[in-house]
């Protein structure tokens, strides 16, 4: 080594590495599933860089990933021809955690193990999970493009620090060495290395190889040949036909793309023939990422040309109020070396985005009517995103307004599950209106004062609580003809439901109260704009409205608290 210098992990990694190693024992074979992932993503990387300097081949096309074992020293090999990281590269990537959101990650865990594993899943494990198994992880890389004696050599015990040195190495790409603690020796074997990898890299798109092994009768056991064969499948997994892969694929190929622990909720997958030519596999996590939120927050769609990787996190792909989709599009027109700046201007794309757009919300549809505990699910982790698209997607308003949920005085919770056909469904003879009450919290809204006079009459009002809403429901004005209405807006009409008694009862009490309402218009005045006799109250004494086209008190409360 020419050079050579211990360095501190991150305090978060250490954190994760001390959480990992305990929480995630009994799932410990994953270490095997992040390595190749990640063999396979460096992979792709180096396909692509090499479309504009295919001198990054260095006359080595054939990408592959090994793996292999040494029982003697207790190791395990995973080794990829793939772009390689540079001494900075693997001091940046294998010492800290640069993703968004680790910081809420890491002020979310508990102490509670089993609570703290399905964060940790979520967060997506990734390389530390070597440590799991072993207890020295050596990494030899060289990035593709660099001279053979500026390779580097990272080392750790995963207990806090890690040495990285110069080495020499010949061969583009990474090799990780993993030293396996002592009661690992399970997995120095190759039917139970092999089995993992079918189990959890069945999917990936390139050969994932191990040595051959044949049966020794001298020493009566299984010994490796010097020849190399083919474990997996290794054909893109969304090229492959629907037919001919299973749910456990299907789920297995999501974890690896959405660097999620869990299955998701639902997937769609096609191959879109016509004027644009491409194939989808979408797919709907069950719980949202941490960086939901965040506007520079990753967005979950690869967009690959003819097998070909092109980019991580291309937006224009979907629509914003779709960032928590996750999948893969294999385009058959757009050309290889597309920038993000012709993706923009690029009509197939809008295509693309379009059909997407259709696939991802029939999936939708589909969960809302045939599975309706998963959609509750989907609801509660990403309504409020999909809320945003009444908004932004005018063409698909309709849809979406349909896939909305509510809470409601109907079901006298807060457990958003109403739809807008259900409350249409169960509207009363002569109402024409879909009723609803904006508030900060569902307390507050289901005791709004407004409310009096439906609950009296039995009539349903939605119970909106979320920041979104207001928002929204400027660009909700009606559903299937039936305007909403807010209850704290206006002069409400419920006059086509009251009897006729009631209307003269109305009609007297206004006549009757005249002087009151005069004596309290100048004792307000400046201060409201107009005193009215209501029949909208039933236990309290008075409320107050805005017009129709006002800004309600709810939101001129949120743009005062947003500065504004
Ligand atoms: P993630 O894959 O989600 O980015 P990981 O913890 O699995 O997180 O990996 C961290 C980073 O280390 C990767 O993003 C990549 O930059 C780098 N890396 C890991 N393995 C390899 C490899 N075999 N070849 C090149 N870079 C790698
Ligand atoms: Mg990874």
């Amino acid at each position: 080594p020419v050079t050579s210098e211990t360095l501190g992990f991150q305090a978060e990694v250490k954190q994760l590495l001390h959480l990992m190693i305990h929480s995630l024992y009994s799932n410990r074979e994953i270490f095997l599933r992040e390595l190749v992932s990640n063999a396979s993503d460096a992979c792709d990387k180096l396909r692509f860089e090499a479309i504009d300097n295919p001198d990054l081949y260095e006359g080595d096309t054939e990408l592959r990933i090994r793996v292999d074992f040494d029982k003697a020293q207790g190791t395990i090999t995973i080794s990829d021809n793939g772009i390689g990281m540079s001494r900075d590269e693997a001091i940046a990537n294998l010492g800290t955690i640069a993703r968004s959101g680790t910081r809420e990650f890491f002020s979310q865990l508990t102490g509670d193990r089993q609570k703290d594993a399905q964060l940790i899943g979520q967060f997506g494990v990734g390389f530390y999970s070597s440590f799991i198994v072993a207890d020295k992880v050596s990494v030899l890389s060289r990035r593709a493009g660099l001279p053979e004696t500026q390779a580097v050599l990272w080392e750790s015990d995963g207990q806090g620090e890690f040495r990285v040195a110069q080495v020499e190495k010949a061969d583009r790409g990474t090799a990780i060495v993993l030293h396996l603690r002592d009661a690992e020796d399970e997995f120095l074997n190759g039917w139970k290395l092999r089995e993992v990898l079918r189990r959890y890299s069945d999917h990936i798109s390139l050969p994932i190889q191990m040595l051959k092994e044949e049966w020794d009768a001298e020493k009566s056991e299984q010994v490796k040949t010097q020849e190399w064969e083919t474990v997996n499948q290794a054909s893109a997994l969304w090229a492959r036909q629907k037919s001919d892969v299973t749910d456990e694929q299907y789920k297995e190929f999501y974890k690896h793309i959405a660097h999620d622990f869990e299955d998701p909720l639902a997937w769609t997958h096609n191959r879109v023939e016509g004027r644009s030519e491409y194939t989808q596999l979408l797919y709907i996590p069950r719980r949202a990422p941490f960086d939901l939120w965040d506007r520079e927050g990753r967005r979950g769609v690869k967009l690959y040309v003819k097998r070909v990787f092109i980019m991580d996190d291309a937006e224009q792909l979907l629509p914003s109020y779709l960032r928590f989709v996750k999948g893969v599009i294999d385009s058959a027109d757009l050309p290889l070396n597309v920038s993000r700046e012709i993706l923009q201007e690029s009509r197939d794309v809008k295509a693309i985005r379009d059909g997407c757009t259709k696939r991802v919300l029939s999936m939708l549809d589909d969960m809302a009517e045939n599975r309706p505990d998963d959609y509750a699910t989907f609801w509660e982790q990403f309504g409020q995103v999909l809320k945003e698209g009444v908004g932004e997607d005018f063409a698909n308003r309709e849809r979406i307004a349909k896939l909305l949920r509510f809470a409601s005085t109907h079901n006298d919770s807060s457990v958003q599950n109403v739809s807008l056909a259900d409350y249409v469904g169960r509207m009363k003879e002569g109402q024409e209106k879909i009723y609803y009450v904006t508030a900060e919290s569902y307390a507050a809204a289901a005791n709004s004062p407004h409310l009096e006079v439906f609950r009296k009459k039995g009539i349903e009002v939605l119970l909106l609580t979320d920041r979104v809403d207001e928002w929204m429901l400027s660009y909700l004005r009606d559903f299937e003809d039936k305007p909403l209405a807010s209850v704290a807006k206006g002069g409400l009409d419920l006059d086509a439901l009251a009897d006729e008694e009631e209307k003269k009862h109305r009609a007297e009490v206004a006549e009757s109260s005249k002087p009151l309402v005069e004596r309290m218009q100048k004792a307000l005045e400046g201060k409201v704009k107009e005193v009215r006799v209501t029949t909208r109250l039933v236990d309290s004494p008075a409320c107050v409205v805005v017009d129709e086209h006002e800004l309600s008190p709810h939101l001129q409360r949120l743009l005062r608290s947003a500065g504004q």
